[in-house]
Order: C-alpha cells, then structure tokens, then sequence
C-alpha cells in the first residue's frame, strides 16, 4: 500500500460539480488501496476576489491581514470537499494549514515552510481517513495565519509528501502533463511522460507554467517523486524525475519561451575593473532582476554593456541606466522592450556539442536575427524580436523533431534488433 499526496487546483473544484467529480476521483485512489492526503486551491478565482476586496480598501493592504483575508479561500474548498466525499461514504477529514501545524516563518504574503508536524495526518490515515489539508496556508511561531504565495498550494502538497514521505505527489490541473513547448503555439507539441527536475525548473521558470517553481525547487531537494496530470482527462500525465540516466534522454526534450523581455544597452563605458558592478549595482537595488548579460568590448577601449530584464521593469531599469550613464560619462542608453526569449533545454545537451549552431542555423534560415545568446550546461536561450517568436519555436521544434517519441522510436528499435 502506497502513500499518495494529490493537489487539486482551484479550476478543478471551481463549483460543486467539479468537487464531486474532484471526490470521485480521490474515492478511487482510496478504493485501490492507498492512503490518500489530498491539498485543495480555493475555488475558481476565489483567491483574485478576495484580494481585489482588499485592494478596493487600500493601494497596499496589511500583509498580516491579507493572509488572513486569502487564506479563507482554501478553508471553504476543505470543507465542500470533504462533505463531498462524505457524501459518497467514504470517511475524510479536513484540516487548515494551522491545524496540521504547517508552520511558517513570518513574512506575509511570501512566508516559507519551516516545519510540518505529521503526527494527526499519520493518525487519521491509519484509521483509514482521507486526509484534506488546505493549500497555501501556515501559521508562524507567534501563531498568526500566512501563506505562501500565488500558487502557493503546489508547494504545500510537496512539502506534506515530503514530510510523509508518500511515493508520490500528484498535482493535479487542467493541462495532462508537460509538453515540449505551449500547445497552442505548434500544435504537434507532445506531452512529455517523463522530464528531469532539471528540465523541468529550466522549463517552468522559463514559460511553461504549470507548477510553482519553488515547489518544484523542493520536490528536487527532498527527492519527492512529482507527477503532473489533468483532472479532466484519464492519462498518466508526466512524471518529473531525478533519474537522467535510466532515461532514454533526447538531446533536446523541450522548448520554452518567454515574451516578458526587454533589453537595456549602455554604450561606450570604460572597459575598467568594477564597471559592470557599478551598472547592475544600481539595478539590484531596486530590486530588479537581471537575467542575460553581455558585454561587448570595442576597439577604442570602450564596451557596450547589455542586459535584460522583465518587462514591467523596463522603464524603471531604463531611468536608472540613464544616471549611471551621466554618472560614468558613457556613451548613451538604447532600450527595446518588444523582445522575446527562446530556449532549448535538454538533460541530453551535456553530452553532446553543438546543439546552439544549429540552433543558429535553423533561425538563420528563416531569416530570424539573434539578439543575445546564453548557455548552461542543459539550455541554450536566444533573445529575438517578438514578431519572429512564433516562428523560431515552430521552426525548432520541428528541426528538432520533437513531435517524434522519443521513447517510443527507442522501444521500437529494440523490438527490431531484438
Ligand atoms: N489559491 C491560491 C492562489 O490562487 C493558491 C493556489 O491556488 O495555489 O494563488
Ligand atoms: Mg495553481
């Protein structure tokens, strides 16, 4: 008998019809014998209302008490749920994040899972219990109500599964899995079965939201086996591992994007120890991160500096390079806000060369001009104008095959050889 922990998200018990559907499901898991902790999102957008109520009161609404104000969402979801699975005579038992004793450090909005105290969830299993634990939720030492976090409820299921030590965390949402690239920009994108931790950090910090980063960051650090599934569809989802090498692993496994960009370039500053310190010092200030950054060496001693940001902080970014411009005496600042990210990323790319000049080729020949590049050991990342975006994943994915099974050609060979 295995222990399993699910996540259902807010569209899957977005009203009662879902819930039951969401309870069916869970009685299921129970009936074919496993022990079955479930974590519940707040209903549909339930979490968006609460916080625009607030935000009708004040621009910045107290951090203690907008937890206080969230954190009801996924109160009334525990208790539908449970009735739902009463409903269906199977015995459950709900419990907000204090009760379980997720406790939290302090910091409002954004607080962190410090410790889980197991033993009531571990009690009410044993006498054969579903157990229905509200998502995004926890209490500090002093005992006030945090959360977590917009998707805050990923990283609660990981964290009770690790804390349980289930066999496996299943979060469940309205997508089957993750796929080489969005669906709804090359239709032949194919849902991945398995994909890295790695990978998957890669992908999901890049675009392919489907999991809370942080909650994958800790499924990784705590070695909880991960599977992503809908709750609309039958399907065995995509399973998120630690293990690269009993994988047939493609080079390239996935393609993500971003349109979130912008790109800021100073002009002729002294090439000098400390420059490029003295250009993000500023920046890191104010919060802003920083994500590609090239530095450009000229032949009169002088470098151009370039660098991205998100692109809400584009204006912020572009005044403060406009004062360390004067400050320096360089050379004039150029922005473009209209840019777009393209990466590959892929286990298999640490084993083989190569990988970014075709990448280079394949957006070469459809005449699409790269901007800036970036690598690590399992990604390469383009930034290109957002008006070639569409066309450059297209043209990759295809290049790259990966609408093709991977698993499946290997299987095939064996059978062929065998
Ligand atoms: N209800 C919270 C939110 O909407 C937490 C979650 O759904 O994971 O962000
Ligand atoms: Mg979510």
């Amino acid at each position: 008998m295995s222990l399993i922990v699910q996540k259902y998200g807010g569209t899957s018990v977005s009203d009662i019809s879902r819930m039951m559907h969401v309870a069916r499901k869970i009685k299921a898991t129970q009936n074919a014998g496993h022990s079955v902790v479930v974590v519940v999102s707040a209903m549909g957008h339930e979490t968006d209302r609460l916080d625009d109520l607030a935000h009708q009161i004040m621009d910045n609404p107290t951090p203690r008490e907008l937890d206080v104000l969230l954190a009801t969402g996924e109160q009334v979801s525990i208790a539908l749920l449970c009735m739902a699975l009463h409903s269906m005579g199977c015995p459950a038992r709900s419990y907000t994040g204090a009760q379980v004793a997720i406790r939290t450090n302090s910091v409002h909005t954004k607080s962190r899972i410090e410790h889980i105290d197991d033993e009531k969830i571990r009690a009410d299993l044993a006498q054969g219990m579903v157990v229905v634990v509200a998502g995004f939720q926890g209490i500090d030492a002093a005992g006030n109500t945090t959360t977590l976090g917009r998707g805050g409820s990923d990283t609660t299921a990981v964290a009770l599964a690790a804390a349980l030590k289930a066999d496996e965390c299943q979060i469940y949402t309205d997508v089957d899995g993750v796929y080489t690239t969005d669906p709804r920009m090359v239709s032949d994108a194919r849902r991945m079965p398995r994909v890295t931790f790695d990978e998957m950090l890669e992908l999901s910090s890049l675009g392919a939201q489907v999991l809370q980063i942080r909650a994958v960051e800790f499924a990784g650090k705590y070695n909880v086996p991960l599977r992503v599934l809908s709750t609309f569809k039958e399907g065995s989802g995509t399973l998120i591992t630690f293990d690269e090498k009993s994988m047939e692993q493609p080079i390239v496994s996935g393609i993500a994007f971003s349109r979130e960009e912008a790109k800021l370039i100073i002009r002729g500053v002294p090439d000098k120890p400390g420059i490029a310190g003295q250009i993000l010092g500023p920046i890191s200030d104010a919060n802003i991160e920083v994500d590609m950054i090239v530095q450009i060496l000229g032949d009169d001693g002088n470098t151009d500096f370039a660098f991205t940001v998100h692109r809400r902080d584009y204006e912020q970014a572009f005044a403060i390079l406009r004062e360390v411009n004067d400050e320096l005496g360089a050379g004039g600042v150029l922005g473009d806000a209209k840019i777009a990210k393209v990466s590959l990323v892929g286990v298999g790319m640490r084993s083989h060369a190569g990988i970014a000049s075709t990448m280079f080729k394949v957006l070469g020949a459809e005449g699409i001009n790269i901007q800036l590049v970036a690598t690590s050991e399992i990604k390469v990342s383009v930034l290109v104008d957002e008006k070639y975006l569409e066309l450059g994943v297209r043209a990759l994915h295809e290049a790259f095959r990966l609408h093709e099974d991977p698993y499946e050609e290997e299987a095939e060979r064996r059978r062929l050889r065998a």
